[in-house]
């Protein structure tokens, strides 16, 4: 018996029922495309997450890693090295404005360490977004809305308040002179592609800023090209978190701090072992090389308006996003039975609700691949639709 086989049998033995059994046991990628246990062929519209933005497998993360590796693999923050600083110099140099970064290896911790930031302005209240993601790590989650995430973990580091995603009135009464920070997601995106009315985040800037209070936005979503910017958030930050996209497919995660709110961890604050190194960078440099090279933020802009564009049916409500982040709403809650049904004829897609959808496809993703796709999106919907109808 081969490495691969039965997979799907073998997991539930050993691993720990934490995300049910998966749906599928992959063995390769190239591209957006991905092959699984028996040979079939998915087209990959969740990319780990919105996690591979380059696709599965390619050259230029391959190229960087293996030379990386190949060369200085781990050193740890002791030491620094050459990918290490050229990423942070690169991400200041992205945000346009003087600030410092502190590395880590995913998204919960790159806000970890933005939550310990925010305590070192020696203020402890938070206030978060309802319908925020922020990781499940205690820190993160205690700015996690989600109630059935948080309360098997009560209590959680305390002083967070909860104000509904884009009600400036309700976030003006919240925020206060003991309130150390605001964070949000510029676009929300596990609770299903959430974007705030126009002008939210400036006005979050300007009560932030009126009470002393930082702006964090986390990115760890929609940062790194993933919504057609750099950066999707459209007001000055005092700390962006980033993770997911960065690396693309390798771990990183990354806290930037701009103005006064870069010097506020001082040594011995915070740390970590694995965080920065140098392997790690390297994949980031080349992610973002490759982004800017290939011109892959104009691409991204134009697929994400393919897609919008070719979603809309009877059976969907609202289509909403940025980039090749976009969400919609079913007019009924068949959001599983669509994944199911996208599987079934070779797409990944993913539902973040009963009724919601979400699309993160790899940003190569091609024009004839996003065609491919919408080709298929009215049978994937008349599947979905038709499954289990006498219930
Ligand atoms: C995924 C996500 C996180 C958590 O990242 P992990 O790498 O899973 O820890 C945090 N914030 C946002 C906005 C995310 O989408």
């Amino acid at each position: 018996m081969s490495d691969s086989d039965h997979l799907l049998e073998r997991y539930p033995q050993v691993m720990m029922n934490v995300f049910g059994t998966p749906k599928l046991a992959l063995v390769r990628g190239e591209g957006a495309l991905v092959w699984d246990e028996q040979g079939k062929e998915y087209l990959d519209l969740l990319a780990g997450i919105a996690v591979n933005s380059l696709g599965h497998a390619h050259p230029a993360i391959i190229a960087a890693v293996t030379e990386q590796l190949s060369t200085l693999g781990h050193i740890s923050n002791f030491f620094t090295s050459g990918p290490q600083v050229a990423l942070a110099e690169r991400l200041i140099d992205l945000a346009g404005r003087p600030g410092r970064v502190f590395f880590s290896n995913s998204g919960t911790e790159a806000n970890e360490a933005a939550f310990k930031l925010t305590r070192r302005t020696g203020r402890t209240h938070v206030v978060a977004m309802e319908g925020s993601f922020h990781g499940r790590t205690m820190g993160a989650l205690a700015l996690t809305s989600k109630a059935a995430y948080r309360e098997p973990f009560e209590p959680l580091p305390g002083q967070v308040t909860f104000v509904p995603f884009g009600d400036l009135d309700a976030l003006n009464a919240a925020v206060n002179d003991q309130t150390a920070a605001v964070v949000m997601e510029p676009i929300q995106g596990e609770a299903g592609v959430n974007l705030p009315p126009t002008g939210y985040s400036q006005a979050v800037r300007e009560i932030t800023a009126e009470r002393g209070a930082l702006l964090w936005f986390d990115e760890v979503q929609t940062g790194i090209g993933r919504c057609g910017q750099w950066f999707a958030c459209d007001a000055e930050a005092d700390v962006i978190t980033l993770a997911k996209g960065l690396g693309g497919g390798i771990p990183i995660g990354a806290t930037l701090a701009f103005g006064a709110a870069a010097d506020l961890l001082q040594p011995g604050n915070h740390g970590t072992t694995f965080g920065g190194n140098p392997v790690a960078c390297a994949a980031a440099l080349a992610v973002i090389d490759t982004i800017a090279g290939d011109g892959l933020l104009e691409q991204v802009g134009a697929r994400g308006a393919q897609l919008q564009a070719g979603l809309v049916d009877p059976r969907v409500g609202e289509i909403r996003g940025a980039g090749l982040l976009i969400g919609l709403t079913l007019t009924e809650p068949r959001a599983a039975e669509c994944v199911a049904a996208a599987q079934e004829l070779g797409f990944i897609i993913n539902a973040c609700g009963p009724d919601r959808l979400r699309l993160a496809p790899p940003l190569v993703l091609s024009e004839t691949q996003a065609d491919h796709f919408l080709q298929a999106w009215p049978s994937i919907l008349d599947a979905a639709f038709s499954m289990g109808d006498q219930s």
